[in-house]
């Protein structure tokens, strides 16, 4: 049987951003340690019951680093009892303002740990201050230097783009920085105004034209290809070697445990997840999602892939072609720029993975 990918969610952070929708909140140190305790717990009953090996895990959030290195390393010693996690990708999400001097990051490397994903967003002060972010793009550096003396060697910084108070000239300044640090990777997201969120009252103000967030995206994208950043699916870019494992799950159709608040399962054809609630956590209550591994399932996830939909790897899952209806849909967009179809794969081009949505529902 394939190895399964591990997400586990830790719903806490200091403060909250103003773009943010995700589920987090405050904690205290109790409420952090009986959140740990809960989730060690889930791994190891869910390990018993699975029987399955892992080969990533994936701590995210909210802010893992909030919890500190001692919970998040008892957190991977209880996935490698519960799914043995050889030669695995083992990563946690930190914010750079909780990656201050009292953050160890040398015991999360002796714990386990060898990659970490860094929320940078911006390496303009002005522009972090907008979003509510409560670091400054020296302590970016400083983290991504703790991080690399402690032994780190593959580190991804998050950049957003289309944000409030950017310019050209200044994303231009931030993706430079990914680079100047070092980044080994680097995911790069068109920010989304969500209801609900601070942002979401501004929004007729914030909201970049789609002319706008075509040039900043094409932007992003070939100056990142210009610093040795290659594009392997829409917002992710990496050295050679560098992309994540763990992330490639989602995109490949494979299967994945999500542990804790509001984290999301695919095992065995089905889907589930946990509600964004706490006391539903602790009482371990499961809805069911429906079914998952369809064809048009994994398509739609394939097409977000630089690599695209290719003929090998749908045939190795499914044991035929891809079927031609799809290829008669997807060639409607060949004289737009939008696809490229040859008999190898259905792929995007980078103006198609502008308008994904709605391209690959056509598609598929
Ligand atoms: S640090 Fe991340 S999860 Fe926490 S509020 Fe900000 S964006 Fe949301």
């Amino acid at each position: 049987m394939n190895n399964i990918g591990i997400y586990v969610h830790i719903p806490f952070c200091v403060s909250k951003c103003r773009y943010c929708d995700f589920f987090s909140q405050n904690g205290t140190d109790e409420e952090m340690s009986r959140y740990t305790a809960a989730v060690n717990k889930s791994l190891i009953e869910w390990g018993s019951k699975l029987m399955r090996s892992a080969d990533t895990l994936y701590i995210g959030g909210g802010t893992p680093g909030a919890i500190g290195a001692e919970r998040l390393i008892s957190i991977a010693a209880a996935a490698r009892s519960a799914f043995n996690l050889r030669n695995a990708e083992i990563t946690a999400e930190l914010n750079p303002s909780s990656a201050d001097n009292s953050f160890n990051f040398e015991l999360l490397r002796r714990g386990g740990f060898n990659r970490l994903s860094i929320g940078m967003q911006s390496a303009n002060d002005n522009e972090l201050s907008r979003l509510g972010r409560t670091h400054t793009a020296d302590d970016i550096r400083t983290a991504v230097r703790r991080a690399r003396a402690a032994g780190f060697e593959n580190i991804s910084l998050d950049l957003m783009l289309c944000i409030p108070e950017q310019t050209n000239e200044s994303l231009i300044r931030s993706i430079e920085y990914c680079a100047e640090l070092g980044a080994d990777h680097v995911s790069a997201y068109i920010l989304k105004i969500e209801e609900g969120t601070p942002f979401y009252e501004e929004r007729e103000l914030l909201t970049l034209d789609e002319d706008a967030q075509t040039e900043r995206y094409m932007l992003a994208c070939e100056r990142l290809e210009k610093l040795g950043y290659s594009q392997y699916e829409i917002s992710n870019f990496a050295r050679r070697g560098k992309e994540s494992r763990h992330n490639l799950k989602y995109w490949n159709g494979d299967e994945y445990l999500g542990i804790g608040c509001a984290a999301h399962s695919y095992l065995n054809g089905k889907r589930f997840y946990t509600a964004r609630s706490f006391e539903e956590f602790y009482d371990g209550v499961i809805h069911e999602d429906g079914s998952g591994g369809s064809v048009e399932e994994y398509i739609m996830l394939r097409l977000r892939l630089t690599e695209g939909l290719t003929q090998r790897d749908f045939r190795a899952r499914f044991g035929t072609d891809i079927p031609d209806e799809y290829y008669q849909r997807a060639k409607r967009f060949e004289d737009n720029d939008l696809v490229v179809c040859n008999t190898e794969a259905i792929r995007l081009t980078r103006k198609g993975f502008l308008v994904s949505n709605s391209l690959i529902a056509e598609i598929i």
